[in-house]
């Protein structure tokens, strides 16, 4: 799959240690790797506002659809639409769907259909993928 927005794993690094995302923000974005539980910074974050990519900035998700589901990644019921591509992913013996940033591939989370009304979908994020901006 190609996206629009393309760039080699060095000029990635350089791009989000520009940004000053999290250190676990280049494996977790271009190499699909997952946060621990209950460590990223936005999972007991309310505030107002958008979410957007942390490597193009894309415009993920509002803020008035985050919810908190107890799993330990910030979690939403709906995405912007169009922003994010689903991906089946049959790694670790599970049927799942991953979630990527549509503008750059960007690896995201997963999304579940045990969500809240009224859409039933629940998309399990990794912080590190993730910029918050105050409206
Ligand atoms: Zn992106």
């Amino acid at each position: 799959m190609t996206f629009p927005i393309q760039k080699t794993d060095a000029e990635w690094r350089a791009l989000l240690a520009e940004k000053g995302a999290e250190p676990a923000a280049f494996e977790v974005t271009r190499h699909a790797h997952t946060e621990r539980p209950f460590t990223g910074k936005y999972e007991e974050v309310w505030a107002d506002g958008s979410y957007h990519c942390i490597c193009c900035g894309n415009h993920l998700f509002d803020a008035g659809t985050k919810f908190d589901a107890g799993c330990g990644w910030p979690s939403f019921w709906k995405a912007i639409p169009g922003a994010i591509t689903e991906i089946t992913d049959r790694s670790h013996g599970m049927a799942r769907v991953e979630t990527v940033c549509s503008q750059c591939g960007a690896h995201l989370g997963h999304v579940f259909e045990d969500g809240p009304a009224p859409s039933g979908l629940r998309y399990c994020m990794n912080s590190a993928s993730l910029e918050h901006q105050p409206e």
